[in-house]
């Protein structure tokens, strides 16, 4: 592993299980987050909106990568899997 370079590209989903909707994530990182029509959080590719659950896994462009470390620290329900392959 090389240091300070970009070895793998950051994956995130929701686990929806566990997400109260309040939101945090997406004020934090309207890019990446958005809550749904069942007021709970999903994750945005490009302008559609994914699925629920690790079905619905987007790859964090470099620049919002730090937001969606962010948000996922700040999720009161630690529902914003991040997956580094
Ligand atoms: S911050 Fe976490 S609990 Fe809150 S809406 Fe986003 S994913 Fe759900």
């Amino acid at each position: 592993m090389g240091h300070g370079e970009r070895e793998e590209d950051m994956k995130v989903w929701i686990d929806q299980d566990r997400c109260t909707g309040a939101g945090l994530c997406e004020l934090l990182e309207p890019i990446v987050f958005t809550i749904g029509e069942d007021g709970l959080a999903v994750v945005h590719d490009g302008d559609s909106v994914l699925p629920a659950g690790p079905a619905g896994t987007v790859t964090v462009s470099p620049e919002n990568e730090r937001q969606v470390l962010e948000a996922s620290q700040a999720c009161p329900g630690r529902c914003i899997r991040i997956d580094s392959e």
